[in-house]
């Protein structure tokens, strides 16, 4: 069976949604979790409880992404509470719209932040570390929108696409340290980010181009970015994995 125990997993977004059920699915196979929070720590103290509860220990830090101390501090407070870091999750992210004559610096700026130089800030503050130990995992959570583009979304398929041309960087440079880079790529999943699209006036629209559909749940989500970092996906590295229930067929 996928089991992590003894391993030391760090979760950006941990607080909410795809973040918090990986958190939690984790902890179930047996890791030590960190997950940070911005705005929402009532959230990620509720994380921290289901994983207390079930016997791992779950560290919670304050950070904002797309700040490059917050994610140096996030990394070092995990790695002085653990004492390694094996797996790490770049999953914190923002979704808004903006079309693109309407795309201020503040937007613009904000949304890169967080959605890809925070990847950059987490990797590169973790990656020492998995040098150090000869091993790691590295997923980052991208999206049909980085695959397939988004109208009035530019920024964010952008930032998206972004992180599979970044995994496809980093694999062949990490691989001969023993760290493994992949991405897993979700199409909707019924979270806070999507919710209210999902039941407004176009949610059936968009659930008509779903094969399966429906939107993912949280869960289903977390499984994958899971079985990526698992030892059942040991020769998997550089790889894309769609988790869009059949709606973007991307190779
Ligand atoms: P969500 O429910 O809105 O949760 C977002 C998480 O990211 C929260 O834990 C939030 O923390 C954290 N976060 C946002 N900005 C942050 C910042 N500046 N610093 C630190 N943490 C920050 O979103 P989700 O649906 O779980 O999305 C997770 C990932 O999946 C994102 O990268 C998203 O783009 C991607 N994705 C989602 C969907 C979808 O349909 N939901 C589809 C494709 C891809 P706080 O609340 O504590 O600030």
């Amino acid at each position: 069976m996928i089991q992590f125990k003894g391993k030391a997993a760090l979760i950006t977004g941990g607080s909410r949604g795809i973040g918090a059920e990986t958190a939690r699915m984790f902890a179930e196979l047996g890791a030590d979790v960190a997950i940070n929070y911005l705005s929402s720590p009532g959230q990620a103290e509720k994380v921290k409880a289901d994983i207390e509860k079930i016997g791992r220990k779950c560290l919670m830090v304050k950070a904002d992404i797309g700040n490059r101390a917050d994610c140096d501090n996030l990394v070092k407070a995990t790695v002085s509470e653990f004492g390694k870091i094996d797996i790490l999750v770049n999953n914190a992210g923002i979704w808004n719209e903006a079309a693109i004559e309407n795309m201020t610096d503040e937007i613009l700026d904000r949304l890169l932040d967080i959605n890809l130089k925070g990847c950059f800030y987490t990797t590169s503050a973790t990656v020492p570390y998995m040098k150090k130990q000869k091993s790691g995992n590295i997923i980052f959570v991208s999206s049909t929108a980085g695959q397939r583009g988004e109208a009035w979304h530019s920024h964010y398929a952008a930032s998206k696409g972004a992180l599979i041309s970044m995994t496809k960087s980093l694999c062949p440079e990490l691989a001969p340290g023993g760290i493994r880079v992949n991405c897993v790529a979700p199409g909707w999943v019924d979270t806070d980010m999507s919710h209210d699209a999902l039941i407004g006036p176009d949610g059936p629209r968009y659930l008509s181009y779903i094969p399966l559909g429906r939107a993912a749940t949280a869960r289903e989500l977390a499984a994958p970015i899971v079985f990526m970092a698992s030892d059942w996906a040991g020769f998997i590295d550089g790889e894309v994995l769609n988790v869009n229930g059949g709606a973007v067929l991307v190779g």
